[in-house]
């Protein structure tokens, strides 16, 4: 998101007689965990009271590292709201998504209900928190039961292991693709996810033979990847995140892919 062409967007809405409510940062794009600038967007939704909303889903959790802190810079300062899901990059299983909001009066005050049958003493007294009131169901299950499992079992060592293990291997697949003359890497990768596109130097429709690429590698078996468009260029990703995951799976992932680009390069 850019930041000067959000304020314009927000003065355009307001000359036309329109409100601006929400505004959602994002902290790691599910394309290419991108990192919209908080700080400044933060700055712009307080000088017009608009509700900051962060969505961390993927990359929050990072910051269980202290040296990955960073990612959350200016949400403690500007964020109405944030979430991240712990059942993406934290070991939990799905689903787990926390939220963490500023002021909870807000919330409350838009979802809260109380009828009759819903009242009680402990609500009366104050002395509890009524999660009920923060959503739009009554109901819910008891996920931070199992986010609790998790956090005993592996602890903050383990956690942090565990991120840092993704890091330390997506930054080493990167160094073999930026190596590559026949690749190119976008440069933006902080976290477990990298995007890569061959080059087919010769060819005129790029993106067919790296759509043929990926369609012939998911069909092997051997690796599963997704894709995006970076700049216009349909782009690979390689995702790592599994706790079962090491340097030899990334390894052979990345000698597979190679392999599976020589073989399309020579029939094309
Ligand atoms: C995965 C993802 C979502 C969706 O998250 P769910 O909680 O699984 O629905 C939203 N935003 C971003 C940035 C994501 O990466």
């Amino acid at each position: 998101m850019r930041p000067d062409h959000l304020a314009t967007l927000i003065e355009k809405d307001l000359a036309d007689g329109a409100t601006p409510t929400m505004v959602c940062a994002t902290i790691g794009t599910t394309s290419t965990t991108a990192i919209d600038p908080v700080r400044r967007i933060g700055e712009i939704c307080a000088e017009r009271g608009v509700w900051l909303h962060v969505d961390a889903a993927y990359a929050g959790v990072a910051a269980v590292c202290d040296e990955l802190r960073w990612v959350n810079n200016g949400v403690a300062e500007f964020a109405d709201s944030y979430v991240t899901d712990p059942h993406k990059w934290l070991l939990t299983n799905f689903d787990c998504t926390v939220l963490w909001v500023a002021d909870r009066v807000p919330l409350i005050e838009a979802l809260s209900i109380l009828p009759e049958y819903l009242r009680n003493a402990a609500t009366e007294s104050g002395e509890v928190i009524d999660y009920r009131d923060w959503q739009i169901p009554l109901g819910r299950r008891f996920r931070a039961l199992k986010l609790w499992a998790v956090l005993r079992w592996y602890g903050a060592e383990g956690l942090r292991e565990h991120i840092r293990t993704g890091v330390a291997l997506a930054d080493e697949l990167a160094g073999w693709v930026r190596a590559h003359e026949d690749f190119a890497l976008l440069e933006h990768h902080p976290f477990g996810l990298v995007c890569f596109r061959p080059l087919w130097r010769d060819l005129s429709d790029q993106d067919a033979a790296t759509a043929t690429l990926l369609e012939r590698l998911n069909d092997s078996g051997d690796v599963y990847l997704s894709h995006t468009k970076v700049g216009g260029h349909m782009t690979l990703r390689v995702a790592i995140g599994a706790p079962a995951t090491t340097r030899e799976h990334v390894r052979s992932a990345w000698q597979r892919i190679e392999a599976e680009c020589r073989a399309v390069r020579d029939e094309v």
